[in-house]
């Protein structure tokens, strides 16, 4: 695939003079740079160009296994609408390749670990237009299955080898012996157990970096392996350490990044609060606690174009908050895609999501029974632990006209879920953002949500006072247990019968700003804190 890329080489950014409304940074030394930030105002400082590196394991639409990709999609171009310099890294899976926008080859990094060189791919997202590198080595990327795991869904036994060349070579493009010498990055962001070796080789390359943000997504995947690995990625014995890489006797990805970064951020101020408690700590609570104050909770926005129910190319009838009705025809068209009783008064429940423990689909489960005897649909896309699966499936055999469950990946399908059904369900035991819920919202979906995470911050729940002031969006509940899920969702059904009522609640959530306008100016804040 590289060799049928044009050569073309890096080109060089013209730096503007100096003074300047923009001023580049990290081309003159420390002392320079305090004396220059002592010198600016707040308004000329708030001019500074910043440039980001962005590394993420997965990006919409190159490559999307779930929330990760959406983010990595929308916050790059929001903080490039901001007037930001941010370019992503990502491995060269073959998708990537093939979907990257005018690829040609950047350079030939050497002297990596295990696979020696792999090559940097240059091009353009291909929707956005945000620039991209991409790590080009066939041997770890460019396979069938998934970018975590193989066709049969079990991890890549060569994880460790695969992100840990994404962190390296993040590492060596954050320092200031990059061989990328026109464009070194003030940020390196790297998100995710995937990039989170980056700061300790930083740490350990001896050369200066720049600072490092480690954004976490879910703390639930650590990306833990053998000892053997510190040496195998060429880390220092002396890093496996408790002060360092090691944890519970492994070399842990994510720990190496909470560790090493200078700054945390997360996916939702609950979630970011939360993480530092043993029941969502998993495990690394302690640690987190001591950095305490280099956390910070952003919540996620969505991709307002991606996500319009007024021009969502995944739906033949296009609607806003003064067309509902048209809703009732995507519901209809729903409801023949899966085998569902043309019924438009049944109360049609959506799911779209991994199915795992995380979610709470089991609770769901178990609440299926009253639910379909009062007369409700259900809309399940999904796929993930067999048990799940099949119970799904069960439930759909037993209730064809009620229950209709497509199992596997279908962003098309999930657009249309999202906008036919009446309900989105979303009982996560934690969840930290959550986006699934936020489209429900903007689709107007009112979506029935656990109180924890990002869902806590996102849904604000129907009751009288909420409903009266106009801020009522969903149904909250708190206790991750079946009755409690069971109430939540009558809840709803109860407010569905009750026509103004619930259109209000539509409404609410298809009005809320959503977008990503205000947490990319946060996450701009907290980079510009950095330096
Ligand atoms: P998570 O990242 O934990 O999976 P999020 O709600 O943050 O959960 O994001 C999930 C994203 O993945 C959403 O964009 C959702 O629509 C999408 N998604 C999940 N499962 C599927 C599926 N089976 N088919 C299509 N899209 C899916």
């Amino acid at each position: 695939m590289p060799g049928k890329i044009p050569q073309n080489p890096p080109r060089s950014r013209v730096a503007p003079p100096f003074p300047h409304q923009y001023y580049r940074l990290l081309q003159i030394n420390c002392a320079e740079i305090a004396a220059i930030i002592i010198a600016l105002g707040p308004q000329e400082k708030e001019k500074i160009l910043l440039r980001i590196l962005f590394v993420t394991s997965e990006a919409f639409p190159l490559i999307k296994t779930g929330g990760l990709a959406d983010v990595s999609g929308s916050l790059p171009a929001a903080l490039r609408n901001l007037g930001e310099d941010v370019r992503l890294l990502i491995p060269g899976y073959r998708q990537v390749l093939e979907k990257l926008r005018n690829p040609r080859i950047l350079l030939e990094l050497q002297w990596l670990p295990i696979v020696g060189n792999v090559t940097l791919i240059a091009g353009e997202m291909p929707d956005t237009g945000v620039p991209v590198m991409a790590i080009a080595c066939p041997q770890l990327y460019e396979r069938d299955g998934g970018p975590y795991l193989d066709p049969e869904g079990r991890e890549w036994l060569d994880n460790p080898l695969r992100f840990g060349i994404l962190s390296r070579v993040a590492a060596i493009l954050g320092s200031h012996v990059s061989p990328l010498a026109n464009w070194i990055p003030d940020i390196v962001h790297f998100n995710d157990w995937q990039g989170g070796l980056t700061p300790a080789f930083m740490r350990y390359s001896g050369a200066p970096c720049a600072k490092s943000v480690l954004g976490i997504h879910n703390l639930a995947f650590q990306g833990n392996c053998a000892e053997e690995w510190v040496e195998k990625l060429g880390l220092p014995p002396e890093a496996f350490h408790i002060e360092g890489l090691e944890y519970y006797g492994q070399l842990s990805f994510l720990k190496a990044g909470v560790y090493y970064a200078d700054s945390i951020t997360t996916v939702s101020p609950t979630y970011a609060a939360e993480i530092q408690t043993p029941e969502f700590g998993f495990g690394m609570q302690g640690l987190l606690a001591t950095r305490s104050e280099h956390i910070h909770g952003i919540l996620n926005g969505i991709d307002t174009t991606e996500w319009n129910p007024t021009g969502d190319p995944h739906l033949f009838h296009p609607y806003d908050t003064e067309h509902l009705d048209q809703k009732q025809l995507i519901k209809r068209e729903l409801q023949q895609r899966l085998g569902l009783a043309q019924n438009a008064d049944a109360p049609l429940l959506g799911i779209v999501s991994r199915l795992t423990h995380q979610k709470g689909l089991d609770l769901f489960l178990e609440c299926a029974a009253p639910l379909l005897a009062r007369g409700c649909q259900i809309a399940l896309l999904g796929g993930g632990e067999p048990l799940l699966e099949h119970g799904f499936w069960r439930l759909s055999l037993n209730h064809p006209q009620q229950v209709g469950v497509s199992i596997g990946y279908n962003e098309p399908l999930s657009h249309q879920i999202m906008a036919g059904a009446d309900i989105f369900i979303m009982p996560s035991r934690f969840e930290p953002c959550g986006l699934n819920q936020m489209y429900g919202l903007r689709y107007g979906t009112p979506p029935v949500v656990r109180r924890t995470g990002g869902l806590a911050d996102s849904v604000c729940d129907a009751t009288e006072a909420s409903l009266e002031d106009g801020s009522a969006t969903g149904f909250v509940f708190d206790l991750a247990d079946r009755q409690a899920l069971l109430n939540c969702v009558q809840r709803a059904i109860d407010l569905y019968h009750d026509k103004p009522v619930w259109e209000k609640i539509q409404r609410n959530g298809m009005v809320r700003d959503l977008g990503w306008n205000h947490s990319a100016s946060i996450y701009r804040d907290v980079y510009r804190s950095l330096l």
